[in-house]
């Protein structure tokens, strides 16, 4: 199999016949399947950005397939191999260029059993949609920390955080897990957990693929409510927002059960503008209640309320008033719906089955930008950002709220802020349809220059989800964590054969 893929390093453009297919399929002595050559899926991921031509697309039934895999790779002169979740990645990140991608949705059934009252064990290809569906309605239990949009795989979210308007509470979904089922670098099977192969554990929670493809992992549960009441309430000033969003999350416990926030743009626009706040075609955003001193861009504070069934619906009324009362939104900019706990939680499914209609899902590149940044600098970069370079907003959601440092792990490999308190900068831009070309690289630039005048300004912030060209910008991004990072590379993937996509590290040749 390797002379075979080697042959192919030397001349790409070489047959590959379904004899070659197959020989390599004895050869690997795979339960699962291989495809070579037609691996245009796993060229591509949702960025749209970047394209490369993986020699094959590796669907293994087992952790055991995944291991011969990463095993016979090893053993090839320069051969990489990427684990693929759901290929959400925005620069590359899940894919091998003239590699292997192991597509881990071919393992997505399986594993998943309720262990004990508080704990799933999970495939790392699982969807966490699937997840929430099979919990809840078999149950009645749901995992406590999630990501907006649920299309996404466990094992790609636990590489890198896992962040939703629950982590305030909860910390990311990397701080909720006990147990992962790993295979290395070197081929070996390992179970990890805080206090067995910790090294591992810890490693791979945000460690961007580089130690080690997650098999299974065991995620922390909850009893599952019924019902969520969902409220957005709009603001005009960046300091009153800041300051009741950041209230809201230092509450911990006696607070909502979700907080987020996002900033939109102070005019009509059907996409960054007022249309986006109401939650419901009934409802209507009443611009006259906007003040005559509000600037470029309004914020919009949102919460949500879990409730059970059958219980009194005053009751949920009362907490709702409690916690809102004395905050300092735009009393008559307030919209709220009440809709089931699995709806609320694929609440983006909706927008991406609209965006799928429009051709703005799968057919256009998505150019996003995700940023932590610390309390101690986000109104120097509301000032410069939202209401300066992206006055005009950038064609979908510009997300902005709070995470509370102690909830997330510092032994880790995710790299955030210094300080208590940062922030989640999420940029979701959507480039208007039409000649692609010159709009995306706007948007690229648009990205560059943000990057560019944060840096300048010595606001102290991290990439999540991260993409750099050089060595440098990797040993500046991990700090002084940077150490820890490479020897847990020398430790569990010592001839860099993992996730070739995040260009972190080379490939070491074999002598
Ligand atoms: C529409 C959309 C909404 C999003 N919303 C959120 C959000 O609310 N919160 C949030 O935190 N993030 C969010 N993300 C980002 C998401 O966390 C990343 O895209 C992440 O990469 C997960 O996607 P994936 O499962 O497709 O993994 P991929 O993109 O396929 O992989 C990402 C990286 O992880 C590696 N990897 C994948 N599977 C494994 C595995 N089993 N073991 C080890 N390494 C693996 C890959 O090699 C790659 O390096 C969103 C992305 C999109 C496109």
């Amino acid at each position: 199999m390797i002379e075979y893929f080697e042959r192919l390093l030397q001349n790409d453009a070489e047959s590959k016949s379904k004899d070659d297919v197959s020989s390599i399929c004895k050869s690997l002595d795979l339960q699962g399947s291989i495809e070579c050559g037609a691996t245009v899926l796993a060229g591509k991921d949702f960025g749209g950005i970047h394209s490369v031509k993986p020699f094959a697309l590796i669907r293994p039934s087992s952790p055991d397939d995944v291991a011969r895999v990463v095993k016979a790779v090893s053993r090839s002169s320069n051969l990489t191999v990427a684990a693929r979740g759901n290929g959400h990645s925005i620069n590359g990140q899940s894919m091998a260029d003239r590699g292997l991608i192991v597509d881990m949705r071919s393992m997505g059934d399986d594993h998943f059993e309720v262990v004990g009252s508080h704990c799933v064990d999970v495939s790392g290809g699982a969807l966490w949609e699937d997840v929430l569906k099979r919990c809840v309605l078999e149950y009645g239990l749901a995992p406590r920390s999630w990501t907006d949009y649920l299309g996404l795989t466990v094992g790609g979210t636990l590489s890198n955080a896992g962040v939703s308007g629950q982590a305030f509470r909860f910390g990311p979904q990397t701080s909720n897990v006990t147990e992962l089922e790993v295979v290395t670098g070197k081929g070996d099977v390992l179970t990890c957990t805080e206090s067995e192969n910790s090294e591992l554990f810890f490693g791979v929670l945000g460690g961007l693929g580089q130690f080690g493809i997650i098999t299974r992992a065991r995620v922390l549960l909850e009893s599952a409510p019924d019902m969520v009441r969902w409220i957005r309430v709009v603001y005009t000033e960046f300091e009153e927002f800041s300051r009741d969003i950041e209230l809201l999350v230092s509450r911990e416990d006696d607070s909502f059960d979700y907080v987020e926030g996002f900033v939109f743009v102070n005019s009509d626009d059907q996409i960054n503008g007022w249309p986006s706040v109401p939650m419901d075609p009934a409802q209507r955003f009443d611009q006259n209640r906007i003040p005559g001193t509000a600037g470029s861009v309004l914020y919009c504070l949102e919460v949500a309320l879990h409730y059970k069934n059958g219980g009194d619906p005053s009751i949920v009324d009362t907490i709702v008033r409690k916690l809102l009362g004395g905050l300092g939104f735009v009393e008559e900019l307030k919209f709220q719906v009440d809709v089931s706990y699995m709806g609320f939680l694929l609440r983006v499914k909706r927008a991406e089955e609209d965006a799928k209609a429009n051709g703005m899902w799968e057919d256009c590149p998505h150019p996003w930008l995700n940023l932590f940044v610390s309390k101690r600098d986000i109104a120097d970069f509301d000032h410069m950002v939202f209401k300066n370079i992206l006055k005009r907003g950038v064609g979908g959601p510009m997300l902005v709220y709070p995470l509370l440092r102690n909830k997330w792990d510092n032994r880790t490999s995710v790299v955030i802020p210094e300080g208590e308190l940062f922030y989640i900068v999420a940029l979701l831009r959507f480039p208007p349809l039409g000649p692609k070309g010159p709009e995306v690289e706007k948007m690229i630039a648009q990205n560059h220059e943000i990057i560019k005048c944060c840096s300048k300004k010595g606001i102290d912030f991290k990439q999540y989800l991260p993409h750099y060209q050089s060595h440098e910008e990797w040993k500046r991004h991990f700090g002084n964590q940077w150490t820890r990072f490479v020897e847990r590379k020398a430790s569990f993937d010592p001839m860099a054969i993992l996730a070739p996509g995040q260009k972190i590290f080379t490939r070491t040749p074999q002598p």
